[in-house]
């Protein structure tokens, strides 16, 4: 018995703690909900949580410069053109057979259909449009300046510009408007009746996450270049690799921290959160499809495709994965799950070191399916709220709006969200009815990222698959190291 305690300890036991943790802290915080704590209080409650974002974080860039670098300098460039191919077409094609599994839900389901919802028709209604977001997530691609990209991302902004001429009176409508000259600085009040015609010109802005599209393509590149440049690139090579290996230590030990974390970092978001009891049946039918699509999604189709393609069973990798999934599901960042989702992928799904190294970080920034599905969903349960009919041409560009935005979404907190914006304005419909599907974003995100997060692990493990002729596995075992059998 004790034998069998210490092994299940071994193999399960900080997977077990993570699960706890997760139900600990719900139940944590559904009690401590009812004192009514101050913000203060809430901060300093939810301190243990922010630390453990805070280490995550912390170690996404190093992980993935270091992945990058050091994985693809070490690849044959036939072997590297091949597996980059192979990745790429397969999360796109995946991307868009969420939509699709998305699309056909909402349509059955019709969540949006009744009347306990008020659409926000009356808001300015003026945002970016798909053209604007489309040509940001090149610029981000190209960022036109490292150091900055490691901290911010390029989006652009839009200026009102005040057409009627002013005629200030007795009723109240307020602009705040940015400087022209001086876009970062004063900004002015202007009180006009009546509601006055704006037009919006767009500028340069930045919002404050890190570019990792920019930082993935700029790294990848230099990674290609240091494999060609053989010897004198190797010094380079060595120190990505040294950091690389730090970064992977530096997660083991932080690993067993996360547990108690977890408790915090969920039961401080629950004392967040709005109160459930405001939210109508449509929502709760919107939430209903989402989650359904998300099941579909991520529990039959990924890994029925895992099974055609590979052979093996799924369900044994997606075993391996679940604290990478726990993490998500804590976090909703597939970003900073990303160094936990490397982890089980080495040493419990003995993928390629070479082949995590390229398809994760990349998957990470460019594969959101759970995502993708959700924008699909809720862009059309918006116009069945608005009573407007898509026609199938719509229904079109929504999928390739939503994969699109899919992919221009950070991996990090409700960051779909704000990318959905760009697959409302594409078919007409107003962005502020954004508003309409917050207050169970929050949650539906925890989710989505989960399935973000199996996406792109059980792709590394189909790339593996695919390309084991290149990258044999005898060499994966030895490289793996701490690979478990
Ligand atoms: N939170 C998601 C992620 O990190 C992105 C999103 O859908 O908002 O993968």
């Amino acid at each position: 018995v004790r034998e069998f305690i210490k092994e299940y300890i071994k193999r399960n036991g900080l997977l077990t703690l993570s699960v706890l943790a997760v139900i600990t802290g719900c139940v944590l915080g559904f009690m401590l909900r009812g004192l009514s704590l101050s913000t203060q209080a809430k901060i300093y409650f939810s301190f243990p949580g922010e630390l453990l974002m805070r280490i995550l974080k912390m170690l996404i860039l190093p992980l993935i410069t270091s992945s990058l670098m050091s994985g693809l300098s070490s690849m044959e460039s036939k072997a590297c053109c091949k597996m980059g191919v192979l990745t790429v077409t397969y999360y796109l094609w995946t991307t868009f057979i969420a939509v699709v599994v998305g699309i056909v839900l909402v349509l059955i389901i019709k969540p949006g259909y009744g009347t306990d919802m008020e659409s926000n028709r009356l808001g300015n209604g003026q945002v970016m449009t798909s053209a604007d977001a489309l040509l940001d997530l090149v610029r981000n691609m190209i960022p036109s300046n490292l150091i900055e990209a490691t901290f911010q991302q390029y989006k652009t902004d839009l200026i009102p510009i005040i057409k009627t001429p002013l005629n200030p009176g007795t009723q109240n409508f307020f602009y705040l408007m940015p400087d022209d000259n001086n876009p970062k600085g004063r900004t002015v009040l202007l009180e006009l009746t009546p509601a006055p015609d704006i037009e919006y010109k767009t500028r340069p802005g930045s919002s404050q996450q890190m570019n990792v599209l920019g930082i993935v393509i700029f790294s990848a590149t230099m990674g290609l270049l240091l494999g060609k440049m053989g010897e004198r690139g190797a010094p380079l090579v060595n120190v990505c690799q040294c950091i690389n290996e730090c970064v992977m230590k530096i997660i083991n030990a932080a690993v067993w921290y996360f547990p108690f974390g977890i408790i915090f970092l969920v039961a401080g978001k629950i004392l967040d959160m709005s109160d459930p009891s405001t939210l109508g049946k449509k929502l709760g039918w919107y939430g209903v499809t989402v989650l359904a699509g998300l099941f579909v999604h991520g529990l039959v189709l990924l890994p029925l495709f895992y099974f055609i393609l590979t052979g093996k069973n799924p369900f044994t990798y997606i075993r391996g994965l679940l604290q990478a999934m726990v993490i998500a599901l804590a976090t909703s960042s597939s970003s900073a799950t990303l160094p936990i989702t490397m982890k089980c992928l080495l040493e419990n799904c003995r993928v390629d070191r070479q082949i995590a190294r390229f398809v994760l970080p990349v998957g990470a920034t460019i594969n959101m399916d759970g995502t993708a599905l959700y924008e699909a969903v809720a862009a059309i349960f918006i116009a069945q709220v608005n009573e407007y009919e898509l026609d199938f041409g719509q229904l079109i560009t929504i999928s390739i709006t939503a994969t699109a935005a899919s992919i221009g979404a950070a991996g990090i907190p409700q960051a779909g969200l704000v990318t959905m914006v760009i697959v409302l304005t594409s078919v007409g419909l107003p962005p502020d009815d954004i508003t309409l599907i917050v207050a169970i974003d929050w949650i539906l995100d925890r989710f989505r990222t989960m399935i973000n997060v199996l996406g792109d692990a059980l792709a590394a493990g189909i790339i593996g698959h695919l390309c084991r002729k290149d990258f044999p596995p005898d060499r994966a075992a030895n490289e793996n190291g701490g690979a478990k059998d």
